[in-house]
């Protein structure tokens, strides 16, 4: 046996034993295609092709963020068009391969770069884009400077992808029937980024959850996070009383492991800075603080001193 094959097993190996579980470490699970992972049905009819819990790289293709579709037996529904036009290309051919039903709608879980660089694939093949009113701002806004950022990262992998404006937008809540299914759209409330946007599905007891939830990496906090807000929406998102949980990213999981990684870690880092700020620390303090209990997530040492500081100025004049 060559070495190379010696190699090669290794690697089905550990391929087998993590199954098809998140990790930053490995670069590319589906070589065979620009994204990052095979989309994986979680329930019957809802797919995600999981991605990277990692930061955006050439490697990854900026497929760090869950695509994911439901087939209803009347046409598909995806959920984010991903951060390039050539990602939502392959998304499609996955989709392609496992029904011939069209692609009715396509909805956006914010408007970050990964969310919505894909949407002019999608308007090229006729598709109505769905997104939140703030989301559409963002989009609008601050869209030229996701799409610069991206094609600085992954080259000839970002070729044909271009800002395109939602087609269809909502406030809090957009419904669509198709076949059996009921999909809504919901904005919940302030939370990780302008217009936050779930997916429900009330029959299933399945939340897309969007940026609202994280497992398996640590969040990231921006300027416009507001995590006093986050918190609080929180308690709507479990009261939809969900069984199954697609979030943002990392595997699909339950309420109990989101709240930990996600509402608990807010809580946490809340709880740090209001002592520190008591005790009358300054910002460069908030990056010492104490963060260990979540030192195992993916991306912990880009983010954790990052997320501490925003969540000091936040708190800093409350
Ligand atoms: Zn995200």
């Amino acid at each position: 046996m060559t070495l190379r094959n010696v190699l090669f097993l290794v690697v089905a190996m550990i391929l087998t034993v993590n199954g098809a579980s998140a990790d930053e470490n490995i670069p590319d699970k589906y070589p065979t295609s620009i994204l990052y992972d095979k989309p994986r049905e979680v329930v019957p009819g809802v797919w995600s092709a999981i991605g990277a819990t990692a930061p955006p790289t050439y490697e990854n293709a900026s497929h760090n963020n869950n695509l994911s579709f439901i087939i209803t037996g009347k046409g598909v529904v995806v959920v984010n068009a991903g951060a390039a036009y050539k990602l939502a290309e392959a998304l499609h051919e996955h989709i392609r391969k496992i029904t011939k039903e069209p692609v009715k709608f396509v909805i956006l879980e914010n408007g970050q770069g990964h969310a919505m660089l894909g949407s002019r694939y999608w308007k090229e093949q006729g598709v109505p884009i769905i997104a939140h009113k703030d989301t559409a701002i963002e989009i609008e806004e601050h869209g030229h400077n996701s799409l610069d950022s991206m094609k600085r990262r992954i080259k000839e992998q970002a070729d044909g992808s271009e800002v395109v404006a939602p087609d269809i937008t909502f406030d809090e809540r957009h419904v669509i029937e198709l076949g059996d299914w009921q999909i809504e759209a919901l904005n919940l409330g302030p939370a990780h980024s302008p217009g936050d946007t779930m997916v429900w599905l009330p029959k299933q007891k399945v939340v897309i959850a969007g940026d609202m939830a994280f497992h398996q990496r640590l969040l990231p906090l921006f300027d416009d996070t507001d995590t006093a807000g986050w918190i609080e929406t929180w308690k709507k998102f479990e009261g939809l009383g969900a069984t199954t949980v697609i979030p943002g990213h990392g595997d699909p999981t339950d309420y109990a492991t989101v709240r930990r990684w996600t509402r608990d870690y807010l809580v946490y880092l809340r709880g740090k800075m209001r002592a520190l700020i008591d005790e009358g620390g300054a910002l460069e303090d908030s990056y010492k603080v104490d963060q260990s209990p979540y030192k195992h997530l993916h991306t912990f040492k880009e983010l954790a001193a990052r997320n501490a500081g925003r969540v000091f100025v936040e708190m800093e004049f409350d």
